[in-house]
């Protein structure tokens, strides 16, 4: 909690939890138990107050009837969308009985967790069930399901660098954003590359001719 508006109104620190790296900085605001607002922390240095299309509207989704809060039996055929709620204990009892079952029959490496992060981050993606799985002694799962090409990908093209700091944008007199739309996908940064571009002009070492080039 950083302050308190009214008697039941506080505000709540946060971070999104998706799986990009700015893990922007929120604030929520709660109401007698309830959210009621979501922003971006304008005090944090790189997210600088801003979310992204994708969380701005956050109080939707975690409010929206159709959000899944209950454990749900497929009952009609796959894809057909016919689901009914069961109990947790049912849901338990259930998963347990499978799980037993294929562990007589096959062993517990028959059983293999598969979880990435998905759309979660680096604050809730890379630990999902490993220390009940591991108990278990179920087959330990590499997660490469999707980074493995990419960063492969980056190593060849890049070499064993993170990237530019982006607070180092500001020194460059050119900055070609190449088959990016940083205002789209990497909103953050755009600050920064602003900064850079008036910099330059401040500072007398940039012509009127130079200009960001975005292709
Ligand atoms: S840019 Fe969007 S998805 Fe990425 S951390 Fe910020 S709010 Fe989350």
């Amino acid at each position: 909690m950083v302050g308190t508006i009214g008697k039941q109104t506080k505000v709540v620190h946060g971070a999104c939890p998706h799986d990009c790296p700015d893990t922007c900085s929120m604030l929520v605001t709660v109401q007698d138990g309830r959210a009621i607002k979501v922003e971006g922390n304008p005090d944090h240095p790189f997210t600088q107050g801003t979310l992204c299309g994708k969380v701005s509207d956050y109080l939707d989704r975690v409010y929206s009837q159709q959000r899944v809060l209950y454990p749900m039996r497929r009952v009609g055929a796959k894809g057909s969308g016919e689901f009914e709620r069961i109990s947790w204990d049912t849901a338990l009892n259930e998963i347990t009985s499978c799980f037993q079952q294929t562990i007589a029959e096959y062993g517990a490496e028959a059983i293999m967790p598969c979880s990435y992060l998905g759309h979660e981050g680096l604050l809730n993606g890379l630990t999902v069930g490993d220390a009940f799985f591991n108990r278990l002694g179920a087959t330990v799962t590499e997660r490469t399901m999707c980074i493995s090409c990419t960063s492969t990908a980056y190593l060849m093209t890049y070499g064993p660098t993170h990237g530019t700091d982006p607070d180092t944008f500001r020194h460059s007199k050119y900055i070609i954003l190449w088959g990016c739309n940083a205002l789209s996908t990497n909103v953050h940064l755009w600050p920064f590359i602003q900064d850079s571009r008036f910099a330059q002009f401040k500072n007398g070492r940039a012509n009127k001719d130079d200009e960001i080039k975005s292709q």
